[in-house]
């Protein structure tokens, strides 16, 4: 296990705001001075694009934005680096997926089965998908807390067209370590492939693509330590071979003629038209770095404690209704008796606690677990046990009078 307080100084947003506790990370995390002077030095010393310079600083920025493609596979275990394409994040990511297979893969009545605990940016592009395909979407059944039944699920497969499971690794409210090797090989058997939105999941969990065998994977580099603006979509080499890009322009094609015919790049450049965020791949280079000398199994193994030792202490609270007890990455959905989560946050906010409010952008969840807003507190590598701690006293006192003064 790696040692909290050194983690706790790498991070200059927590040696300057000595008095806030951040529970956010789910929304972005923070990051630590390696990242910052990644980005740093590419603006102070070798300022230049990427693949388009006969010069030094452009040739030494590109060997290093290159070369992330291959500290990322490390990172995730995926064989081959080209399997490896640079988006701006999760919902870019995620959205290229859906795109191609509303366009190419799907037929119309075949089926996208999906969750209801999906983030905005997981549904909404397959919403057009099925749009673009005239295909159906049909939702797994979730058990009344959105854990998963892998009994449940494997029977949405009976006499039905199912060509894509779309699910999350984590959940962003529920934060349950979804079953995904299973659920791939049940889909595989089946004929379908896989998609998963590894937003919450890759930055707390240590994942092998190889062992999950999962056709694509997208993840945000901000929830990992990284810059925002740059994130990842892993796809199987041969499956990316057969996408098309959303978007066309500069440094994706290798040739166009006066007729329209444009000859595209092989996999990755293909779906990287025009200048990319060239310091959001190198900090998240950085970030991806940092998390693999913390090491990943280290890392899961804190976020599960912190979320375990809150979760504890919440339960001797009469005050506090808990969403999630089993959850495991990092996340807990609660919410004060009585109080509305929003009133709840702005009050915390008062008291130096930072944590989301709301339906937190999965807004069919309440289909499932019967609440539309909560409390959400996401912890990361830099949280601590004595911040819990001081929260816990926070929300012992916290009444209903406190919190509309604090709003007033
Ligand atoms: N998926 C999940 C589960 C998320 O939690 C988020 C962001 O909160 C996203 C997708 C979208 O990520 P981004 O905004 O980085 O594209």
């Amino acid at each position: 296990m790696f040692d909290v307080n050194k983690v706790r100084n790498d991070f200059p947003m927590i040696r300057n705001n000595k008095d806030l506790i951040y529970f956010d990370s789910g929304a972005t995390s923070f990051k630590p001075d390696r990242v910052i002077k990644a980005i740093m030095d590419y603006y102070t010393l070798y300022n230049s694009n990427i693949h388009r310079g006969d010069y030094d600083i452009s040739i030494s920025v590109s060997k290093t934005y290159d070369d992330t493609r291959k500290t990322i596979a490390r990172f995730i275990n995926a064989d081959d680096p080209r399997c490896i394409v640079f988006s701006s994040g999760s919902t870019a990511s995620l959205n290229l997926v859906a795109y191609n297979f509303g366009r190419n893969f799907l037929k119309e009545c075949d089926v996208i089965l999906t969750s209801q605990v999906e983030h905005a940016s997981n549904i909404l592009p397959w919403f057009k998908a099925r749009e673009e395909a005239k295909a159906n979407i049909e939702y797994i059944p979730l058990n009344p807390d959105a854990t998963f039944d892998l009994k449940k699920y494997e029977e949405c497969f009976k006499d039905k067209n199912i060509k894509v499971v779309v699910l999350p690794y984590v959940s962003n409210v529920m934060g349950y370590i979804y079953p995904i090797k299973e659920i791939t090989r049940i889909a595989h058997e089946h004929g379908a492939l896989v998609s998963i939105d590894g937003a919450q999941g890759v930055p707390h969990v240590k994942i092998d693509v190889k062992d999950l065998d999962v056709d694509f994977l997208s993840f945000s580099s901000h929830k990992m330590l990284g810059p925002a603006g740059a994130g990842v979509l892993y796809g199987k080499y041969e499956l990316l071979e057969k996408m098309e890009p959303m978007m066309y322009g500069g440094d994706s094609n290798a040739r166009f003629y006066n007729d329209g015919t444009i000859i595209l790049k092989n996999v990755p450049e293909k779906f990287e038209s025009g200048t990319p965020c060239i310091e959001g791949v190198l900090g998240m280079n950085e970030a991806a770095k940092y998390l693999m000398e913390l090491g990943m199994e280290n890392v899961e193994e804190y976020g599960r404690y912190l979320t375990r030792y809150f979760i504890d202490r919440l339960k001797n609270l009469d005050n506090v209704e808990i969403y999630n007890p089993e959850s495991e990455a990092g996340i807990v959905a609660f919410n004060l008796k009585g109080i509305f989560a929003q009133d709840a946050a702005s009050y915390f906010n008062k008291c130096g606690v930072a944590l989301r409010s709301g339906n937190h952008c999965a807004k069919l969840l309440q289909n499932v677990i019967n609440v539309t807003e909560t409390l959400r507190a996401t912890f990361n590598v830099y949280n601590t046990t004595e911040e819990i701690d001081r929260f816990v006293d926070i929300i012992k006192d916290t009444t209903i009078e406190k919190c509309v003064d604090s709003i007033l």
